[in-house]
């Protein structure tokens, strides 16, 4: 295999190639875009293998999608073979923790059945929790409190750990009584969340070191891309598997990729904090940097690199490429949303009559919201487009309602799924039937399935009428007729279908004069189509067991990213996605849209220092994925909650320097004025903006570099409200009235001019506070 080996490290530079054949202690490869990070991975677990130094089965490698895993996958098969590749476990966090799972549902405190919830099944289970509670979840939501005990399970706190910690406010005390409770009523109902796949997986592997011994010798070889993205509960699952610490018997070999740069996903719990602490958390890691840049031209990667320069605390990065300066950056400013989606579908039909595929095309945005004016003139302009994200397939009504159908065949204690279906369609069970069989169980500590159970054996209920009961039994009993034709071998396409005839579901839309339930029907079929491909791809791969559970497992899995197609997939059609979305892809022509202050970065961020270093981040995501040519655009207007609203030029345009852009359009009137003279910023940035208030000619001021004309904004706005004062004088010791937060201290400044954030005390409540943006009195 020799000459197979060293083909793999053929093209590769030095770099590259020291990483691809590193050998021994734990492994960083930390670069920024482009460099060729993802692409080391694959060809290191190649050379691995070509290389005889591990089967493909010691290989467990983890991708951010599973499109990305799908991939990987394909390319290492092409590179040696696709017997070898399918042999490796190539998942995300999540896909390999559930398989270590099913294979240890019981020491993790599970059955071999369980039931994945995602975020709106979980937030239902937590809403009858919060109920039961008395809590009032208008004021405290589901999602609100949903979304702390999501944070605390990423940080493996526990219940009874948390309520050592706990501070007094309201909302800690919600949490505190209501997250234990919510964990037992996910085991009482056999299901598990998004966030205890892992956080289980860690338990169980801290509380079982044998079990832990025996992936730690299964998976000789760890290997991680996106690392920067890892929250903590998966940097202590990888020490668990890799064998560090604690419960180490036979370390493996780990080899982490990531980019700090790109961590963008601080709100599910990431912290750059695994990337940069690599060396300390793992003893004798080595760290090789990536400084070349094959995917984008010099104008792009120094437009890249300016912005995200400005980001404090980092290490600098020299990231450079041979390519040459390449096409300069088009930048266009319009005069609303709906001229700024013309103004690129112009720029994709130029590009297209240059030959350029539709697919070699991609537009992003900051929020899905921003999609629909770019829709909407792309449907009338009969370009065609795919758009990934929004409301997804697996979200609808009636997908959710079916698959609620299959996943009451596979767990029959999953509480969720069955209060969704036990009335849908009406079969008599209403509020009341429902609430006395809740009690019942309750009562008697029952799941809800094991209560209806109790129904169907002849069991009578307080509160529930004879003709519900019957009711009750008759619907049990059909699941229960289904579940043994599928424990008998029955396909998944066939059960879904007994299920949706035999409920009487499929026939109550077909009956319906809405045309939205013919399309719900239409959405039926084409889920049974799913399933069909899914039977074909296991009796094809040889797996016949549990086929209707690792069906349900599949699509509770699947994310925005998982319907991106892959490089080979995506002629034809212009591709529509979120900035988050587009991490780690690729694509020749580049649209970034809405950079404006308020939109790109987002509102929720501007008073935050960290959150808005983030959004910064996302901005170089954004420009780093473009290969030949990148459009940056804004919209002078744009309009909210049916309201048009004055926005003022992002801020990251001012950082982009001057000679690597080109302008192109320019608002042909600005409702607002902006201000030049509040800012003192030196940058070297292209002035991106307007130029007197109210001027109707030419609102990019090259003949000015240094001028700061896109923020901050003034006037109209409401963003404008907020900035439009001279920036305050502060200092430590200050009172000051704050909008949203009321009165508080001024405790320390850091940095100066248009950066000094104030560290404010709002009667114990820590804040950072950039001075230019927050709506601030000194009193
Ligand atoms: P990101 O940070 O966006 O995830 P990355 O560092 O993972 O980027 P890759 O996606 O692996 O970078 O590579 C970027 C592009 O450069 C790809 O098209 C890849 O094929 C190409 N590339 C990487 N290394 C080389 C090389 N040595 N020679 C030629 N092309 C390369
Ligand atoms: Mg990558």
């Amino acid at each position: 295999h020799r000459a197979e080996a060293d083909a793999l490290l053929e093209g590769l530079n030095p770099e590259q190639k020291a990483a691809v054949i590193h050998q021994g202690g734990p492994l960083l490869i930390m670069a920024g875009a482009g460099s060729g990070k993802t692409r080391v991975l694959t060809h290191r677990i190649a050379y691995l293998l070509a290389t005889g130094r591990a089967q493909a089965g010691e290989i467990m490698a983890i991708t951010f999608t599973n499109k990305a895993a799908a991939e990987m996958r394909e390319r290492v098969g092409a590179l040696v073979g696709d017997a070898q590749g399918r042999r490796m476990l190539v998942a995300t966090f999540h896909s390999a923790c559930v398989r270590i799972l099913r294979q240890n549902y019981d020491p993790a405190g599970l059955k071999s059945t369980f039931s994945i919830y995602d975020m709106q099944d979980a937030q239902r289970l937590l809403g009858m929790v919060l109920k039961a509670q008395d809590v009032d979840v208008k004021r405290y939501t589901p999602r609100s409190i949903g979304a702390r005990i999501s944070d605390l399970k990423n940080e493996l706190i526990t219940p009874s750990e948390y309520i050592s910690t706990m501070g007094s406010d309201p909302v800690s005390q919600i949490v505190a009584a209501a997250y234990p409770e919510y964990n037992r009523r996910l085991r009482q109902a056999n299901a598990v969340d998004f966030d205890d796949i892992i956080m289980l997986t860690v338990q169980m592997l801290s509380e079982n070191p044998a079990i832990a011994e025996y992936y730690q010798r299964r998976y000789r070889h760890i290997l991680v891309d996106e690392y920067q993205d890892t929250n903590h509960a998966q940097y202590v699952l990888v020490r668990h598997l890799v064998g560090i610490g604690a419960n180490a018997v036979a370390p493996g070999e780990l080899t982490v990729v990531g980019d700090s740069d790109q961590s963008i996903y601080a709100f599910r719990g990431a912290t750059i904090r695994n990337i940069e602490e690599f060396e300390k958390d793992f003893p004798n890691a080595q760290t090789i940097v990536l400084e070349q840049n094959y995917r984008s031209t010099g104008n792009i990667l120094s437009a890249a690199n300016a912005v995200i320069s400005r980001n404090s605390g980092r290490r600098p990065k020299k990231l450079w490429t041979a390519s040459g300066s390449g096409d300069r950056i088009v930048l266009d400013a319009l005069d609303s949303e709906y001229e700024e989606a013309r103004n690129v579908i112009r720029h994709i039909e130029a590009l297209n009559s240059e030959g350029a595929d539709w697919g070699d095309i991609a537009v992003f945005y900051r929020t899905n919201a921003q999609s629909r004016s770019m829709e909407e003139m792309l449907m009338r302009s009969g370009i065609p487009y795919r758009l990934v994200g929004g409301t997804r397939f697996y979200e609808r009504m009636e997908i959710k309602d079916a698959l609620a159908y299959l996943q009451a065949v596979v767990n029959p204690e999953d509480t969720v799924a069955i209060r969704r279906i036990l009335n849908t369609p009406r079969r008599g069970i209403g509020d009341k039937a429902e609430t006395a069989i809740m009690a019942h169980a309750d009562r008697y500590g029952l799941s809800f399935g094991a209560a209806l159970d109790a129904v169907t054996q002849g069991e009578t209920i307080d509160g529930l009428s004879p003709r519900a009961a019957t009711s009750v039994a008759e619907f049990w009993t059909m699941l229960a007729d289904i579940r043994t034709q599928a424990e008998s071998g029955a396909s998944t396409a066939h059960v879904l279908d007994e299920l949706i005839s035999r409920s009487g579901y499929l026939a109550k839309l077909r009956e319906s004069e809405d045309p939205q339930d013919a399309s719900r029907v239409e959405n039926l079929a084409e889920l049974l189509s799913v399933a069909e491909e899914f039977d074909v791809e296991r009796r094809q791969s040889g797996e016949t067991e549990g086929t209707l559970a690792a069906f349900l497992e599949r699509v509770a899995l699947v994310a925005d990213a998982d319907q991106v197609p892959g490089d080979d997939d995506r002629r034809g059609a212009v591709t529509l996605m979120t900035v988050h979305t587009a991490k780690g892809l690729e694509f020749p022509y580049v649209f970034v849209t809405g950079l404006e202050d308020g939109t790109f970065p987002h509102r929720r961020s501007m008073e935050d220092m960290s959150e808005l270093a983030e959004e910064r981040r996302l901005a170089y995501v954004a420009i780093t994925r473009a290969r030949k040519k990148l459009f940056l655009s804004r919209a002078a207007t744009r309009s909210a909650w049916g309201q048009s609203e004055a926005m003022a030029a992002s801020r990251f345009l001012d950082d982009i320097p001057e000679e690597t852009v080109e302008i192109g359009r320019e608002p042909t009137r600005e409702t607002y004025g902006f201000s030049s003279g509040t800012s003192t910023s030196s940058n070297s940035g292209i002035a991106f903006g307007s130029g007197k208030p109210g001027s109707l000619q030419s609102t990019f001021v090259k003949s000015q570099p240094t001028k700061r004309l896109g923020s901050p904004a003034v006037g109209g706005g409401k963003l404008g409200q907020a900035s439009a004062k001279p920036a305050l004088k502060l200092e430590p010791g200050d009172r000051v009235k704050h909008g949203k937060y009321g009165e508080g201290t001024v405790t320390g400044i850091d940095g100066s001019g248009p950066q000094a954030v104030a560290r404010v005390d709002f009667g114990g409540t820590q804040k950072r506070l950039l001075i230019r943006m927050a709506p601030l009195k000194k009193l």
